[in-house]
């Protein structure tokens, strides 16, 4: 599957998983579309191209020229435990050959879980040192859905990896 076939892939679990969100608020308003639903919608996109920023591409290119800029926008504000958890998630890919741990189905659950944990434990840490664990789990839970959004949208991407249909035969690109 290609950059565009993923891309649309994550726009539709995106907007699938965006209106449970709002379903399971009890609201369906649109108009005042939420920040929260944004980020949802975002990170499953985003997610549905992620495990492909393994190989040389332009999308992988221009993914890194954006990269660079948040880090120093981050860096510029302060938001130092962002900049670092953006620059982990950022490096990941590279670390494996392509198709490698960033195509298998434990990857997708383990890597967003994990990452989210130890984000939240550091956050907690930080905050108080009496019981960092259970507010690293109240934090947890409060962004629950930012998790489930990266593991939907990188499961998007598997199974689209699948080779069930669409734009398998682009030659220029190698999924
Ligand atoms: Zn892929």
């Amino acid at each position: 599957m290609n950059f565009k076939g993923h891309i649309i892939g994550g726009c539709i679990s995106g907007t699938a998983i965006t209106a449970v969100k709002l379903l399971s608020d009890g609201s369906l308003d649109f108009s005042s579309f939420p920040q929260e639903a944004a980020l949802i919608f975002g990170i499953t996109v985003f997610f549905s191209i992620f495990p492909d920023l393994d190989t040389e591409s332009i999308p992988q290119r221009w993914f890194y020229r954006t990269v660079f800029l948040l880090l120093l926008y981050l860096g510029y504000k302060k938001h130092y435990g962002l900049a670092t958890l953006l620059a982990i998630v950022a490096i990941t890919p590279r670390t494996d050959h392509h198709r490698g741990w960033t195509h298998h189905y434990f990857s997708s659950v383990l890597i967003p879980l994990f990452l989210a944990g130890f984000y939240e434990y550091v956050l907690a840490k930080n905050q108080s040192h009496d019981w960092p664990f259970y507010c690293m789990y109240e934090h947890f839970i409060d962004r629950l859905w930012l998790v489930i959004a990266c593991i939907i949208g990188w499961n998007t991407h598997l199974l689209l990896d699948s080779q069930l249909f669409l734009f398998k035969n682009n030659k220029r690109y190698r999924p």
